[in-house]
């Protein structure tokens, strides 16, 4: 039987357990954010794709793995810095307010290697 005791000791931990995970996702976020003021060029590895959506130059939209809940689904050549200047792109698309299929392993708009 579980003493009172024990339960109390639960708790505790369980406290002390989601402290270190919320200050692990700020870390993270403040990485993330430091990463996009000094250097937001990505690479595929780093970068999440649409299963289908596309910006208006062609190349899958696309999010940095990192980028935290609040972020946005951006054209992937501009995360690659590859972006043609001359082409309208798609706008940013904040993830409140779009919902945007992710890739998988039968669709991706991840471009082939
Ligand atoms: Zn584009």
């Amino acid at each position: 039987m579980i003493t009172e005791e024990q339960y109390n000791q639960a708790l505790k931990n369980k406290d002390d357990a989601e402290e270190i995970i919320q200050q692990y996702h700020k870390e993270e976020q403040e990485r993330f954010e430091e990463r996009m003021k000094t250097n937001p060029i990505f690479t595929d590895d780093e970068l999440r794709y649409a299963a289908s959506e596309r910006c208006n130059c062609g190349h899958g939209m696309a999010y940095p793995a990192k980028c935290g809940i609040h972020h946005y689904w951006d054209c992937s050549a501009i995360l690659k810095g590859i972006a043609d200047k001359n082409v309208k792109h798609s706008g940013r698309m904040p993830f409140t307010f779009y919902e945007v299929k992710l890739e998988n392993e039968n669709r991706t708009t991840r471009p082939e290697n």
